[in-house]
């Protein structure tokens, strides 16, 4: 299905300003709510589209993503997708929905409740990409995010230098219009001013009216010994400011971890597996490995069977945010040889015949019990 372009859906022009954009969309959504239009099915897909686009349109980055790659932008895989501190996403549509339906349909009652122009800013999201041994010692990363601040030229009022917003004239300043429908008198929020019951005439030349603007900002990330996958480093108030000088929201630093060439996490231990050859498990050993903090050995004694588990303790993952660290499990695994020359047939086919193995079945335990004598 080709999907319809944003302004179209709006019925706004593609320069169409916040306010605009804004009041078109509260007219068509209130047309097409599925609520005034019961077992209207094209109604509803018509609401669900100008609630899409509205979505986009009215995030400055969104917008902009897709005033470059159209709807491109926001099917996966798009350029700039991955990275991307600004997931808003659902609950960007949420806020929409309580913002102007929320008293749109509060039916009866007293009403006149006015909608607060300060809010709280949103939580931002960026997702930071470790090497394995940074989220085992810790590292701190220097990371630039975009968020919206505070305007410092009207100080998040919208309003130009020494202009106030003024009482709205569209609903007196109540911030709601009540109109009939049925039975019923509904309280809708004011389309005007958007149920803040006032107006900014004169807006700001900075943030044209917003009461915030785009910035970059750097924040130096200390990323503790003993992160894993997934791990939250919050921020607060790291996040984007409110709109008309509201509180900032918080920013989660979300930790990618990339794997390592032979470790694995389990929890604070680490695992890995060292291959040996049968006469090395046979006769006994010494085998060095490359521990994350040096070379370590281990002695492994005459005749270890494979599966055999040897505990370096201490040296695996730091505790987060306690003492001690995990420990290193390293995993024997004795290979059968498959390619052998003339010579080493003719001395294990010797060593066989010295060697009694009884080959009749046995049960698991039983058989791991017996290995368990031998070993
Ligand atoms: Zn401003
Ligand atoms: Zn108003």
């Amino acid at each position: 299905m080709t999907k319809v372009d944003f302004y179209e859906v709006l019925s706004v022009s593609r320069d169409a300003n916040d306010q605009e954009l804004k009041t078109s969309y509260r007219k068509l959504a209130m047309q097409y709510h599925p609520d005034r239009n019961p077992d209207d099915p094209t109604a509803e897909e018509k609401f669900k589209e100008c609630s899409e686009a509205y979505q986009v349109l009215s995030d400055p980055e969104k917008r902009a993503a897709y005033d470059r790659y159209g709807h491109a932008a926001f099917s996966g895989g798009a350029p700039g997708a991955g990275g991307n501190p600004f997931t808003g996403g659902a609950q960007d549509l949420g806020d929409i929905f309580g913002d102007i339906f929320g008293e749109m349909f509060n039916m009866g009652g007293g009403g006149g409740r006015k909608a607060s122009r300060v809010q709280r800013g949103r939580d931002l999201r960026y997702d930071l990409t470790l090497e394995f041994e940074e989220a085992v010692f810790g590292k701190e990363k220097e990371i630039t995010i975009r968020r919206m601040e505070t305007c410092v030229d009207c100080k998040g009022s919208g309003a130009a230098r020494g202009k106030a917003p003024v009482t709205c004239t569209q609903c007196g300043g109540r911030g709601q219009q009540r109109f009939q429908q049925g039975f019923f008198s509904v309280a809708r929020t004011c389309s005007v001013c958007g149920g803040t019951g006032t107006l900014i005439v004169d807006p700001c030349q900075t943030c044209r009216g917003e009461t915030r603007v785009q910035t970059e900002h750097s924040i130096l990330v200390k990323v503790p010994a003993g992160v894993e996958q997934d791990t939250r480093i919050r921020y607060q108030g790291e996040g984007e400011a409110g709109k008309f000088a509201g509180p900032a929201g918080d920013l989660y630093v979300v930790l990618n971890v990339k794997a390592h060439k032979f470790f694995e996490r389990d929890g604070d231990d680490l695992h890995c597996v060292m291959p040996i050859s049968f006469p090395q498990a046979a006769l006994g050993t010494e085998l060095e490995i490359q521990t994350l903090e040096g070379p370590a050995t281990i002695k492994v004694p005459e005749g270890t069977q494979s599966g055999k588990e040897f505990k370096l303790r201490g040296k695996g993952v730091p505790h987060l945010n306690s003492h001690g660290k995990g420990d290193l499990v390293v995993e024997i695994r004795v290979q059968t040889p498959g390619k052998l020359n003339k010579q080493q047939k003719e001395l294990l086919r010797q060593l066989s015949e010295t060697m009694i193995v009884e080959n009749t079945p046995t049960s698991r335990g039983l058989f791991d019990k017996v290995k368990e004598m031998f070993s």
